[in-house]
C-alpha cells in the first residue's frame, strides 16, 4: 500500500488528510499526519479568541475526533530527504526516527516573521497560535486587574497601552477586537476610565490592509479613531527593550502588551530542512498542480500547499504571480491536492488550481466589521454579520460550528467572560503553598552513657527518642 506522508495538520494538513479519507478506497494507501499540535487552529478566530469572544479549544479542531482514517503522529518533521524518499520525525517524546514514504505533502504553514530589532524578540508576542491568544487575552484582563489598584499615572497607563506592530488584516482585526474588549472591560472596573486605555498600532507603509481598497482602509482608519485607537502609518518600530517602544517618529510608548503581526515566513524548520526546491522568497516552489517543482518538471511524489508552498495564482491576481498565503486558498488548494494525488496514484492527470479572491471579510470589535469584494464595500454592522456568517460556517465540520456558534449565542445575552486564567502558567502554585512536605529527618540523638544498674528505666529514653524519629520522618 503506498504511503502518504502529511507534513503538518494546519488548514491545508488538515483538509489534505480530510478529503484522502473520503476519496481513497479501503486499501489503497495509508496517510499519515505529523504535527507537534494535536489540532488544526482556525487561525481567523484568533483576534476573537484573544477578545473573549471565542472560547480557546472551540477554535481548533483535533486530528484524532475527525481524521478517524487517518494515523495521526505527534511530533515534528525535522528533515526531508527526498531523493530517498525518507522523512525524519521528531517525535514529542524519545529519539528522532526516519519514516519511509511514497507521496510526501508539505503543508507546515508559516511563522511570525521578525526583523532585529532590540527587545522584540524578548518582550513581544506573535498571534499564530491559539496559545498566543490565550496569552493575549489573559494578559490584558489580568493588567486591568493590576491597573485598578494602582493611582493614575505612568505605571496605569503601561499597563493599559496595547501596541500592534503591523497594519495587515491580522494587526487589524486583533487591534479593533481588543479595543472592543477593552472598552467592555470597563463598565467591571469602576476604578478605570476609558481615558486610562490607549491602544496604538504601527505601521511601516502608508496604509492598512492591503487586501481592501484605499477608500475601504481609510474608512476603518476612521473608525478606529472614534474609537480612541491610534495608527502611526509610515512608522516602524525601532526599539522595544524592557517594553519601552521606541518609534522611527522618536516617540516612546510604554507598553506590557506588544502583539507582533508585521508578516509571515514558510516555516524555516521544514523548508531549510529538506531537499525539495525552494524559490527566492523561501517557500517550497509548487506548480499549479500542487505537485513541486517546476512548471516543466514536476518532482515525482512530492506535494506542497498553503502558507509554506508558492503556488502559482492563474486567475492573474495574487503578488509576484504567486498566490497569497491565506485560508481561502489553503482550503481550496488542499482541497484539490487530495483528488489529484489520488488522480495520479490511479494513473490518471492532476488538474490545475484556478482560485479567484473571493474577496476579504474581517471583524473589529462587537457590531463592527468590513467587507470588500472586488468594487463592492460593507462597513459596520451588516459586514460584521458578514464576518461571522462567513468564518462561523467555514469552520470545518458542524461538531466544531455548533460550539463557536453556541458561543456567540451565548455571549450575546450574557456577555463576554472576563475572567483572566493567567495564573494556568504556574497551576500548581495554590497546591504548593498548602502542601504537607515531609520534615527533614532529625539526626539520630545517642543518649549520655548511663549506669546500667536499673537497666529497665535507662533504656526507656532511647526508645522515646526512635519513636519521635519516627513520627517526624511520617
Ligand atoms: C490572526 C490571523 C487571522 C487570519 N485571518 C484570515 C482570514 O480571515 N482569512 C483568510 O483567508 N486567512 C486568514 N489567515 C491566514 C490563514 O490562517 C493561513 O493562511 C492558513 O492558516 C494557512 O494554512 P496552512 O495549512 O498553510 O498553515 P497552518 O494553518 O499554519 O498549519 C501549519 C501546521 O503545520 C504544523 N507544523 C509546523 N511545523 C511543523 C513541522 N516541523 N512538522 C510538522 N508539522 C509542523 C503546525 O503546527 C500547523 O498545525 C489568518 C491568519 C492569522 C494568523
Amino acid at each position: 500500500m503506498p504511503k502518504i506522508l502529511i507534513v503538518g495538520g494546519g488548514y491545508a494538513g488538515f483538509y489534505t488528510a480530510w478529503k484522502l479519507e473520503k476519496h481513497l478506497r479501503k486499501g489503497e494507501a495509508e496517510v499519515t499526519v505529523v504535527d507537534p499540535l494535536p489540532y488544526m487552529t482556525y487561525q481567523p478566530f484568533l483576534p476573537e479568541v484573544a477578545a473573549g469572544s471565542i472560547e480557546a479549544r472551540h477554535s481548533v479542531v483535533a486530528l484524532r475526533r475527525h481524521l478517524s482514517k487517518t494515523k495521526v503522529v505527534a511530533g515534528k518533521v525535522t528533515g526531508i530527504s527526498h531523493a530517498d524518499k525518507t522523512a525524519t520525525i521528531t517525535p514529542s517524546v524519545g529519539d528522532p526516527y526516519q519514516v519511509r514514504y511514497d507521496q510526501i505533502v508539505v503543508t507546515a504553514g508559516a511563522v511570525s516573521r521578525t526583523f532585529p530589532i532590540p527587545g522584540i524578540a524578548d518582550n513581544a508576542i506573535g498571534l499564530k497560535t491559539i496559545e498566543e491568544a490565550v496569552a493575549i487575552r489573559d494578559r490584558l484582563t489580568a493588567n486591568f486587574d493590576k491597573a485598578a489598584l494602582v493611582p493614575a499615572g505612568p505605571e496605569r497607563d503601561r499597563l493599559l497601552t496595547v501596541v500592534v506592530v503591523g497594519g495587515g488584516f491580522a494587526g487589524i482585526e486583533v487591534f479593533a477586537e481588543l479595543r472592543s474588549y477593552a472598552s467592555a472591560l470597563l463598565k467591571n472596573y469602576p476604578e478605570l476610565r476609558f481615558e486610562d486605555t490607549h491602544f496604538h498600532l504601527v505601521e511601516a507603509m502608508g496604509r492598512i490592509m492591503p487586501e481592501v481598497s484605499l477608500k475601504t482602509s481609510e474608512w476603518v482608519l476612521k473608525n478606529l479613531a472614534e474609537r480612541g485607537a491610534a495608527v502611526h502609518l509610515d512608522t516602524q518600530v525601532t526599539g522595544a527593550i524592557d517594553g519601552n517602544i521606541e518609534l522611527s517618529t522618536g516617540e516612546t510608548i510604554p507598553s506590557d502588551l506588544i502583539i507582533w503581526t508585521a508578516g509571515v515566513m514558510a516555516n524555516p524548520t521544514v523548508v531549510r530542512g529538506g531537499d525539495l526546491p525552494v524559490e527566492e522568497r523561501g517557500r517550497i516552489r509548487a506548480r499549479a498542480d500542487l505537485r513541486v517543482g517546476t512548471a516543466e518538471a514536476p518532482l515525482e511524489g512530492a506535494w506542497a500547499a498553503g502558507d509554506v508552498a508558492a503556488v502559482p495564482d492563474l486567475s492573474g491576481g495574487g503578488v509576484g504571480g504567486y498566490c497569497v498565503p491565506n485560508a481561502q486558498h489553503a482550503v481550496r488548494q488542499a482541497k484539490l491536492l487530495a483528488k489529484n494525488l489520488v488522480a495520479v496514484l490511479r494513473g490518471e492527470e492532476p488538474k490545475e488550481y484556478v482560485h479567484k479572491n473571493l474577496g476579504a471579510v474581517a471583524g473589529l470589535g462587537i457590531g463592527i466589521g468590513v467587507f470588500q469584494s472586488g468594487k463592492i464595500a460593507i462597513k459596520g454592522l451588516p459586514a460584521w454579520f458578514a464576518h461571522r456568517g462567513y468564518h462561523g460556517l467555514a469552520m470545518p465540520s458542524w461538531e466544531r460550528k455548533f460550539r463557536v456558534l453556541w458561543g456567540w449565542w451565548n455571549n450575546f445575552w450574557l456577555g463576554r467572560d472576563i475572567v483572566n486564567l493567567s495564573t494556568v502558567q504556574n497551576p500548581r502554585y495554590v497546591f504548593e503553598e498548602f502542601a504537607a512536605r515531609p520534615r527533614p529527618a532529625q539526626p539520630a540523638v545517642t543518649p549520655p552513657a548511663e549506669p546500667r544498674e536499673q537497666g529497665k528505666i535507662a533504656d526507656q529514653p532511647e526508645k522515646v527518642d526512635a519513636e519521635k524519629a519516627a513520627a517526624a520522618g511520617r
